[in-house]
């Protein structure tokens, strides 16, 4: 069968086939301890889910505008206004199936052949996939560990070419959780504007932060970075509705109407009643989100403190997200190798570096209960010391 070359040119997610590999043994009574997939182990808080229902049964079943429902993009752009100080207005933004989806509305809206998008690695993998499937060009820039993985501004500045269209800035990072400090995301601000290219700053973990460790938005930090900028987020993470696929896209009015004209010919609109969850979710108290936060700071603590007892293994404490970013060079092994032996041996469930950029690392996701990850990090350094 001929298939489009476009498809060649890109991998199946990584991260969504080891996780449904995960739920699959589980199904059939395997006792996994799932470090996979990024997904709140949280069901999503009880008003939202009221909201949806109550707009389901007040007939909100039928097509609506592709850009989302006006109450919805009004809410988005008085969050990020207040919370975010970026001064958009309803018409700035869209809503679109999930925080991935926004992202790939954008690249098709802004990438021509050749063009190249700036990408730190590690980086999530769907990044240079979107930017391939968009026929641009991924420039990818190897950060360093002893810099807890962030592009520098001199880093950016060097990899910047007549052909750079986007750099991509992803703050708190999936997968290592690094969250840029505000002098940080004032440095790489300078270099966007001095040399006039656009930034997607993708926040989808803005909530998810410890330590009194700070968000800025890139967009906040001058008028003249903020006219360059586009936000990409969801209520995915924040409100534990990674199944009800609501994100949204936030910039210049043009780019937000061509995004929205792509999505019009493609899914139409984001499922009309779900958006009344979301609608709920922001304007209630977010006292939710605040207890889920805890809750993964905690279990970051107990992890982070196990893995680093693991000899062999090290990474860097995260921030923000919920994942840690493991060196596993001293074992010797390929984060492959490392991931399939950890699975078939003690049936934890981890997603290899190679996925992100980073051979030599594996990916723990802490968002999953806290007696799985006791018995996951037992189960970890049993398989370490029987492999050293
Ligand atoms: N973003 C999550 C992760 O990195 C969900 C899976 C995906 O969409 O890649 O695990």
């Amino acid at each position: 069968m001929k298939l489009a070359a476009r498809v060649e040119k890109v991998q199946p997610s990584l991260t969504l086939a080891i996780a449904a590999k995960a739920k699959a043994m589980k199904a059939v009574g395997i006792d996994v301890c799932s470090f996979s997939a990024g997904e709140p182990d949280f069901d999503t808080p009880e008003h939202i889910k009221t909201a949806a229902k109550q707009a389901l049964d007040a007939g909100k079943t039928k097509y609506g505008p592709s850009s989302g429902e006006p109450k919805l993009r009004e809410a988005i752009a008085h969050k990020l206004k207040t919370e975010n100080a970026l001064g958009y207005t309803a018409d700035n933004v869209m809503v679109t199936n999930g925080g991935k989806h926004s992202l790939f509305n954008l690249m098709l809206a802004l990438i021509e052949a050749e063009d190249e998008v700036i990408i730190p690695a590690p980086y999530w993998l769907s990044y240079p996939e979107m930017v391939r499937l968009a026929s641009g060009v991924p420039v990818i820039v190897s950060t360093d560990e002893k810099n807890n993985y962030k592009i520098t501004p001199e880093q950016l500045r060097q990899a910047i070419t007549p052909k750079t269209r986007l750099f991509i800035l992803n703050s708190p990072c999936n997968p290592t959780g690094a969250v840029y400090t505000p002098d940080e995301i004032k440095a790489l601000a300078e270099v966007v504007v001095e040399k006039d290219i656009l930034v997607v700053s993708d926040e989808i973990y803005e909530k998810i932060i410890y330590d009194g460790a700070k968000h800025l938005s890139i967009g906040a930090v001058s008028a003249e970075v903020f006219d360059r900028t586009i936000i990409s987020s969801g209520f995915a993470k924040a409100y534990s509705m990674t199944g009800w696929r609501i994100g949204y896209l936030a910039g210049p009015v043009e780019i937000i109407k061509a995004a929205t004209t792509i999505q019009g010919h493609s899914t139409s609109n984001v499922c009309t009643f779900a958006q009344y969850g979301a609608i709920a979710a922001l304007s209630s108290p977010q006292d939710c989100v605040e207890e889920m936060r805890q809750a993964f700071a905690l279990r970051r603590q107990v992890m982070f403190e196990r893995l680093n007892a693991i000899p062999g293994l090290t990474c860097p404490k995260p921030d923000g997200a919920f994942y840690l970013f493991v060196n596993i060079t001293q074992t010797g092994m390929t984060s492959l190798e490392f991931c399939d032996a950890l699975l078939e041996s003690e049936q934890v469930a981890a997603i290899p570096g190679i996925a992100f950029g980073a051979d030599d690392c594996i990916r723990l996701s802490y968002a999953t209960n806290m007696a799985t990850v006791e018995k996951g990090m037992e189960r970890l350094d049993k398989f370490v010391r029987s492999h050293s």
